[in-house]
């Protein structure tokens, strides 16, 4: 058996003054429970990152840190998305923990499930994956997307946790290697696989939230799976390579024809077949530019190297930027 751990709950924020209020207190009765427990050491704390909120949460957060000492809160100083509020939060606390959880503000994840995850440290992991059992409660839409999205994933070469949105243990251990990935483009599900050590699973039921509505409508979850793809596989590089050589191919057998045609006479009659081609090349062209610029961009992004998140304020420590 380990030595008990000092836990922080990595909680990101964004325009969640609605929810926040009814939730923070479960996460503090979570951890007072499991330190009664003895499972977890008193200098265990939850730490909210505000995401650049545009509502009142990051005075809703203050004021819990007034409230109570094993509140801590540190804002960014924008929107950075998810990702990068949760990566923020995690390099803050991993030099004051053993162990940290990340869940959502929004009461989806079940908060008993970190009972399981903290015994499994116990137990010798190193990374605990929350893995929803079920998605009846999310809408039809939401559940076929992210079951087209794993799948996708898996396909292009890519090792994720079927069904394991953000909830998950890391050891400080694991997030010391974290920190040694540099990328601009994060992805925290694909990168905690790739970082290795001994990892294992808890299943919670996921529900509804509480208050308030998801950041995630279309258009982010697309953007989300595009830089889930593109930031942890070469594949679709090498299936425009696959493509190329057959559209080459056929454009050859099309060679031949069109000569057999001019020497048969009947050249004339060609402006719909080459239409049809000059379409065809050209669309398929578009698609490769389109994807091969995905990547450049990406490139472009890491080769600035900029810093993937600014903290500007904190609750707790000599800088004080709190309000
Ligand atoms: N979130 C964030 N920055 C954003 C969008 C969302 O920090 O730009 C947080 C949000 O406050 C929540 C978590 O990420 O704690 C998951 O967001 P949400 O519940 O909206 O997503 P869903 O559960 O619908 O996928
Ligand atoms: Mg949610």
């Amino acid at each position: 058996m380990r030595k008990i751990p000092v836990l922080y709950i990595v909680i990101p924020c964004y325009n969640e003054e609605e929810v926040l209020p009814k939730t923070a207190p479960m996460f503090l009765r979570k951890l007072s429970d499991l330190t009664q427990k003895g499972r977890i050491r008193e200098e265990s704390r939850v730490l909210f990152v505000d995401d650049g909120s545009k509502d009142g949460t990051w005075q809703v957060i203050c004021g819990l840190a007034k409230q109570d000492r094993h509140f801590l809160g540190m804002s960014l100083s924008r929107n950075r998305g998810h990702q990068h509020a949760l990566l923020a939060g995690l390099m803050e606390a991993k030099d004051m923990c053993d162990i940290t959880i990340s869940i959502d503000c929004d009461g989806q994840d079940d908060i008993n499930a970190m009972d399981d995850m903290v015994e499994k440290y116990l137990e010798g992991f190193e990374v605990v994956y929350g893995v929803r059992s079920s998605r009846r409660k999310d809408s039809v839409f939401k559940r076929t997307t992210a079951k087209c999205f794993y799948r996708l994933l898996r396909w292009m070469g890519a090792e994720v946790v079927d069904n394991h949105a953000d909830y998950r243990l890391i050891s400080a251990r694991v997030m010391r290697e974290l920190a040694e990935f540099k990328e601009v483009n994060i992805y925290l599900r694909g990168m905690v696989p790739l970082a290795g050590f001994k990892s294992t699973t808890v299943y919670y039921e996921r529900m509804e939230r509480l208050a308030g509505k998801s950041h995630y409508p279309l258009g982010r979850m697309i953007s989300l799976a595009l830089d889930g793809i593109t930031s942890l596989s070469i594949k679709p590089i090498r299936m425009i390579a696959a493509a190329g050589m057959v559209v080459s191919f056929l454009s050859f057998l099309m060679i031949i024809w069109i000569v057999a045609q001019f020497f048969a006479g009947q050249t004339v009659h060609g402006w719909a077949s080459t239409c049809a081609i000059i379409c065809f090349v050209c669309g398929i062209q578009l698609i490769c530019t389109g994807v091969i610029g995905e990547y450049v961009g990406k490139i472009y992004l890491e080769t600035k190297a900029r810093p993937r998140y600014i903290v500007s304020g904190r609750t707790y420590g000599e800088e004080d930027g709190g309000e």
